[in-house]
């Protein structure tokens, strides 16, 4: 049997009756480890923990994420939020990856709350991820709910399940991007956004 039928079959079983915990204690004895040990007896509640953490991403709305925090202004140049701390995990192993998001746009008359920039990469990074589509997902939130002329997104990230696993490439950076409207259109814009992002960071001291 091929293990992809096996794994089919597995999938059909209802387990939507088991505690968490006892899913997460018969990973742990499949891995070939004792969940009952001492070091490890609370570890299935604080898998649970920690997951229901890295995924509340599928509980909340990009509009919620963003309230009320926006505000009528007349400003018409790149507001850009740069560096944004990242973390998520990918869909195909659930291994965390990570780096920075920088977010910009050019507004239309609505400006949003600059904490909201980190807000959203949050919504959107606490669920199972690839990067091009959490990229994606980010800039069309923006681009739904503040109406601008322009956005541009791009994340950096490093990939555990690269780095850990299979091909063991320490060092590669994966590089998404994601734009709408003027980032798209105007040559000069989509210039000014990909200086902006790939100019060195220089943390404050
Ligand atoms: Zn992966």
């Amino acid at each position: 049997m091929s293990p992809r039928k096996g794994g089919r079959r597995a999938a059909q079983v209802d387990l939507s009756g088991v505690p968490y915990e006892s899913l997460v204690a018969e990973m742990i004895r499949r891995c070939g480890d004792d969940p009952d040990r001492e070091g490890m007896r609370k570890t299935p509640e604080r898998v649970k923990e920690s997951m229901q953490f890295l995924t509340e991403g599928y509980r909340i709305t990009p509009a919620e994420a963003i309230g009320g925090a926006l505000f009528e202004e007349h400003h018409h140049n790149m507001v850009m939020v740069k560096d944004i701390e990242l973390y998520s995990m990918c869909e195909h192993h659930l291994l965390p990856f990570f780096g920075k998001a920088h977010v910009a746009y050019i507004p239309n008359g609505k400006i949003m709350g600059l904490s909201k920039a980190a807000r959203l990469v949050e919504v959107f990074s606490r669920r199972f991820q690839v990067q091009e589509r959490l990229t994606e997902q980010i800039a069309q939130a923006i681009w739904d709910n503040i109406r601008p002329q322009g956005v541009g997104v791009v994340i950096e990230a490093y990939h555990l399940c690269m780095m850990m696993r299979g091909v063991q490439k320490q060092n590669s950076k994966t590089i998404t991007s994601a734009m709408r409207g003027a980032f798209l259109d105007d040559p000069r814009t989509r210039d000014e956004f990909l200086r902006l992002t790939t100019s060195p960071h220089a943390p404050l001291s």
